[in-house]
C-alpha cells in the first residue's frame, strides 16, 4: 500500500451513500483507505456499496447524524472494524426550507440545523474523542461559500453553513493540543442529487452567470480537496475554509 495518499488509513464519511460524500468515499478507496459510510437512506447505501464494488476495505451503517447515538455508535464501529480512525468527514445535508425569512417555520429552521449544524458538532466530537487518546486525526466539515457570503442561498441553509465554519475553526483551534486538525470545506454549485436533480441545464445556465470557471463543479472536485485537506500533505493545515467553486466567490458574488 506504500505509495497510496491514505495507505492503512480508516475513515468514516457521514452522506457517504450519495454526491459529494460518494465521490470522497471512492476516492478514499482509490488511495488506499478503509472507509465507513454513515448515511440514513439505506435505498442509496446499497446503491452506493454496489457502485463501489465493496470488499473488505468498505463498510456502512444506516445513521441519523442528528442522533447523538447514532453518531457515536458510527465512529465506534470504525474502531471495532479496522482498530482506529484517522479522518472523519462530516459531510451529511439537506436542502431543508429556502423560503424567505418571513415565511420560514421555525421548526424548518431546527430541522435543518439538525442535520448540519448539530449533525457536523456530532461528528466532530465523537470523531475527537477517539482521535484524541489515539494521538491525533484529520476532520472535515462540509460547510459551503454560503456559509461565507451572503445572497449565494437563502437564509436557513446560509446560517446552517456559517455555523459549520465556525464550528471547524474553534475546533482547530481546541484540538489542535491533540494533534486534531480540523478544517471545512466550501463548496459552490456542484451538480449532485441535492442541488440539481432534473434541473441540470437551468443550473448549469445559472451557475454560468455567477461562476467564471466555464464547467460545471462535479462531486469529484469536492472529493480531490477533501483528500488533500484529509491527507498528511496538509500536516500544517488546520482552521481553515477550502473553497471550491470555480471562482463563484472571486466573481464578488454577482446576483441573478
Ligand atoms: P446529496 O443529496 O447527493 O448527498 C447528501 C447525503 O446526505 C445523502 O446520501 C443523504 O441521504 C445524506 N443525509 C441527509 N441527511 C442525513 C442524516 N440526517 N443522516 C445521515 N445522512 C443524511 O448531496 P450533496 O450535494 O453531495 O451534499 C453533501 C454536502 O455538500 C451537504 O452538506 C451539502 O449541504 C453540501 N454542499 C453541496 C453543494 C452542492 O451544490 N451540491 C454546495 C455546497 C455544499
Amino acid at each position: 500500500m506504500t505509495g497510496l495518499r491514505l495507505a492503512e488509513k480508516v475513515a468514516v464519511i457521514t452522506g457517504g451513500a450519495s454526491g459529494i460524500g460518494l465521490a470522497t468515499a471512492r476516492r478514499f478507496l482509490d488511495e488506499g483507505a478503509k472507509v465507513l459510510i454513515g448515511d440514513y437512506n439505506e435505498a442509496s447505501i446499497d446503491t452506493a456499496l454496489q457502485a463501489l464494488a465493496a470488499g473488505d476495505d468498505v463498510a456502512a451503517l444506516r445513521v441519523d447524524v442528528a442522533q447523538e447515538s447514532d453518531v457515536a455508535r458510527l465512529m465506534q464501529t470504525a474502531v471495532d472494524r479496522w482498530g482506529r480512525l484517522d479522518i472523519a468527514f462530516n459531510n451529511a445535508g439537506i436542502t431543508g426550507a429556502l423560503g424567505p425569512i418571513m415565511e420560514i417555520e421555525a421548526d424548518h429552521w431546527d430541522a435543518s440545523f439538525a442535520v448540519m449544524a448539530r449533525g457536523v458538532f456530532l461528528g466532530t466530537k465523537h470523531a475527537a474523542r477517539i482521535m484524541a487518546p489515539q494521538g491525533g486525526g484529520a476532520i472535515v466539515n462540509t460547510a459551503s461559500i454560503a456559509g461565507l457570503a451572503g445572497g449565494v442561498i437563502p437564509t436557513v441553509y446560509s446560517a446552517t453553513k456559517a455555523a459549520v465554519v465556525s464550528l471547524t475553526r474553534n475546533a482547530a483551534n481546541e484540538l489542535a493540543q491533540y494533534r486534531i486538525r480540523v478544517n471545512a470545506v466550501c463548496p459552490g454549485i456542484i451538480f449532485t442529487p441535492l442541488m440539481h436533480s432534473g434541473r441540470e441545464d437551468e443550473a448549469l445556465a445559472t451557475a454560468r452567470q455567477v461562476q467564471p470557471w466555464p464547467d460545471a463543479g462535479t462531486p469529484e472536485h469536492v472529493a480531490s480537496a477533501v483528500l488533500y485537506l484529509a491527507s498528511d500533505e496538509a500536516a500544517f493545515v488546520t482552521g481553515e475554509a477550502h473553497v471550491v467553486d470555480g471562482g463563484y466567490l472571486a466573481n464578488g458574488l454577482l446576483r441573478v
